[in-house]
């Protein structure tokens, strides 16, 4: 009775009931007169009595109500506040209660679902028999029951709610109420579900996963982990990850990872760990610090791969682009850089530096005759030679070819780097063997000094260059040291080359000739085509200055083809015009000869001016024809069925080997001019002279003496057993217009 109004008239009816009946009661036993007083002030009092005591009941009624309302509003408060859903029916299972919790999570009011069937509301259909099924058991006094099932919600969407139902019965066991008091584990499913997941990945993930505690205790591992660094769980956990440090990193890189780690909260690089096999392995690892809620880090986890084989790929390809595959020397790229910094050391201590360009002698003739194998294996020997002879400190580089760079650092003097030069020379030249052939090179090296000769890394390299391209033409295994005319002379050479090509084309090429005699008849035996270059701008070029260039770019093999075919055009023209005819010989250097398809040349030149054998013979060098001994007598048979003599040229400058001569179908020995120069004068160019004309004689071959210059040196020739001469004595070489009177005549004036 909420109403106070409504309690004052109730306690005024009650008064009124009470008034008479008291009244009533005092009037029927108190006599009239004079107890009428004291009846009228007991029924007075009666009256009051009544009225209290009525109150008195009605207040107590009123107060019992007030607790009960109390009681209620009290546990309506609470069903509404609870977290959880609370959902009661009655027994037709209609929606007495629906709490905020119910309405929250439905997206329904309570208003909407009162008194409507649960069936109707909210149970997702795949549910729908199972919630049935719980209603029965519940009905049959099963009491109280768990089960999860979905919610649709009003906006469609599902919620997983853990229910616990419970049944209340009246006192006879009829079903009253049910009740249902849910929570919704949506999220909670969901991050199980991803627990599960995160489990998952941590055993089945090819990377190494360590988790530490803050104290960088090892709390657990995976099993990558157990296969990459050989340690099970038990052998590591309580450990600390230092079990499996690698003994190559210094303290500073741990304590620059402990810096990161604790004010990032994370590191991450690459670093060496060692398996429990000793085996040290390169590993990108990341370390990120976990945080709880305070903020603080509570765990480590520690995620690493294997990526020494990458490493030692990515190694190998740094390797690869500053090393030629070959020898394993620096490359260009490399030695730039090395000599850059020894530049700067050397301006920094005031110290000299030294540059050696080194190009080998004859290896095109090796790499061409003997094969790319021989000619690797004899780069990679030369390569080895240079670097046992040099300091660990120095630099040698291979630039590509048969060019290698060497620098010398911290030199004292040119003489030091002479003497180291000189060293180096003696070394590379030494006899070797590769695949059952001897074969020997010379080098050439050009010698740039800092600071005198440059101050950078190109003016250096090209001051060497240039000064070894000057100890080349100087012929032999030499050096030099740059000069300042030496860039010009280089600049020289490459405008040498375009020219040449264009001679070619041109047809600026003659071939000049030049008699050999008999000393004792002075009668022409033969004689010799030397080519020279009719330039527009230049002059006539001699050989010397063009051939070695020739041979150098290739040049050489169109030229001496040119200069066979031409020398057998000649011969027919005069044959053709009744000249009496004298055995001609071309001049074939070391690339022509090894070309296999010289003798072949030769023939169809011949045929195709109706040449017969004998017309046509050839000189080679020396060299040319010890580079490979062995190919050589193949290629002189096949010269010598083609009835073409070959005569061997400069005689005693290069490494003949005697008693390969005696095994080479050669016709005779020209002696070098060097030697023949004063040898009536000079003693040893006698004894040398001497020499090799008693060689001749033992091995039964003609000598021919070159560059004979006068009438004292012929005289000397012919008493030392000498046959035949060649030189200025008789004739300069002659164009072929000025050489027909020779033939004509046939004797040598003089
Ligand atoms: P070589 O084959 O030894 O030729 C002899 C050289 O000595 C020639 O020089 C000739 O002019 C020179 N000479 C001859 N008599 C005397 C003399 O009494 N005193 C002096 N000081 N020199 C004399 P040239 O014509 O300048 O040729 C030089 C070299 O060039 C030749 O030496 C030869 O190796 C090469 N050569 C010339 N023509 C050809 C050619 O057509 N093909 C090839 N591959 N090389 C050639
Ligand atoms: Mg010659
Ligand atoms: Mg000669």
């Amino acid at each position: 009775m909420p109403n106070p109004r409504l309690r004052y008239r109730l306690y005024l009816i009650l008064a009124l009931i009470a008034v008479p009946l008291g009244l009533g009661v005092v009037l029927a036993r108190v006599p009239s007169d004079a107890r009428l007083a004291g009846r009228l002030l007991f029924v007075a009092i009666a009256m009051g009595v009544g009225g209290g005591l009525g109150g008195a009941l009605i207040n107590q009624l009123d107060k019992s109500h007030r607790e009960l309302r109390e009681r209620h509003r009290f546990s309506e408060a609470l069903i509404d506040n609870m977290a959880s859903i609370t959902v009661v029916l009655d027994a037709a299972c209609n929606v007495v209660r629906f709490n905020r919790a119910a309405e929250h999570t439905s997206g329904r009011s309570e208003a909407q679902v009162i008194g409507q069937a649960y069936w109707s509301l909210m149970i997702a259909e795949e549910d729908l028999a199972e919630v049935q099924a719980v209603f029965a058991r519940l009905t049959a006094g099963e009491t109280p029951i768990q089960h999860e099932t979905h919610w649709v919600t009003a906006s469609g969407g599902k919620r997983l709610i853990r229910w616990t139902r419970t049944v209340v019965t009246d006192e006879r066991g009829k079903v009253r109420y049910f009740i249902a008091n849910g929570i919704d584990v949506t999220e909670q499913k969901s991050d199980e579900a991803e627990l599960r997941l995160a489990a998952s990945v941590f055993r089945n993930t090819s990377e190494a996963v360590v988790v530490t505690d803050a104290q960088a205790r090892i709390l657990s591992v995976n099993p990558a982990f157990t296969e990459l660094t050989g340690y099970t769980a038990p052998e590591v956990l309580g450990r600390n990850p230092r079990q499996i440090k690698s003994g190559r990193h210094d303290r500073k890189f741990y304590q620059d990872m402990w810096t990161s780690l604790l004010g990032t909260g994370e590191w991450r690089g690459e670093i060496w760990n060692r398996r429990k096999d000793g085996e040290t392995f390169l590993a990108w690892q990341t370390i990120s610090g976990v945080r709880d809620d305070t903020g603080a880090i509570f765990r480590f986890v520690s995620v690493f791969s294997d990526i020494t084989e990458l490493h030692v790929k990515d190694e190998q390809l740094r390797h690869q682009a500053y090393h030629d595959a070959l020898t394993g020397l620096p490359n260009r790229l490399l030695l730039q850089d090395r000599l850059a910094q020894g530049l700067e050391a050397a301006k920094r201590h005031g110290t000299a530096v030294g540059v050696l360009f080194i190009d080998l002698d004859r290896f095109k003739v090796v790499n061409d005759s003997l094969g790319h194998d021989v000619g690797d294996m004899l780069l990679v020997e030369v390569a080895r030679r240079i670097h046992s002879s040099l300091r660990r400190s120095d630099t040698v580089a291979r630039l590509g070819g048969d060019e290698f760079v060497v620098v010398l650092h911290d030199v004292s003097s040119s003489s030091e780097v002479a003497e180291v030069v000189e060293k180096l020379i003696a070394q590379i030249v030494k006899p070797m063997v590769l695949q059952d052939h001897p074969v020997q090179v010379g080098a050439s090296v050009g010698i740039a000094l800092f600071p005198q000769d440059g101050s950078d890394v190109t003016s250096l390299m090209k001051g060497a260059d240039a000064a070894m391209y000057q100890a080349k033409t100087a012929g032999r295994s030499g050096f030099r040291f740059f000069d300042a005319s030496m860039n010009h002379q280089a600049v020289e050479r490459l405008r040498l080359e375009m020219d040449l090509r264009q001679a070619l084309e041109r047809g600026e090429l003659r071939l000049y000739y030049q008699p050999k005699v008999d000393i004792r008849t002075r009668r022409m035996q033969g004689a010799e085509a030397l080519i020279r270059w009719h330039s527009p701008t230049r002059g006539i070029v001699m050989p010397g200055q063009f051939i070695p260039v020739a041979e150098e770019t290739g040049l050489i093999v169109t030229i001496g083809d040119w200069v066979i075919s031409e020398a057998c055009r000649q011969l027919a023209q005069w044959r053709d015009a009744g000249k009496p005819l004298v055995p001609v010989a071309v001049n074939v250097s070391a690339r022509q000869f090894i070309d296999p398809r010289l003798a072949e040349k030769i023939a169809a030149a011949m045929d195709s001016h109706g040449l017969s054998a004998g017309r046509l013979e050839i000189e080679l060098t020396e060299s040319a024809v010890m580079t490979d001994p062995e190919l050589a007598v193949g290629q002189l048979r096949r010269l010598q069925d083609l009835g073409v003599t070959v005569h061997v040229d400069d005689f005693g400058t290069g490494y003949s080997s005697l008693s390969y001569l005696k095994r080479l179908p050669l016709d005779s020995i020209k002696v070098d001019r060097t030697f023949v120069q004063g040898l009536d004068r000079d003693p040893d160019n006698a004894a040398i002279v001497r020499a090799i004309i008693g060689l001749g004689k033992a091995i039964g071959m003609p000598v021919v003496a070159e560059g004979v210059e006068n009438g004292d040196e012929e005289a000397r020739l012919f008493e030392e057993g000498c046959a035949t001469a060649q030189g200025y004595h008789y004739t300069e070489p002659l164009p072929p217009e000025a050489f027909e009177v020779w033939l004509d005549s046939g004797t040598a004036c003089s």
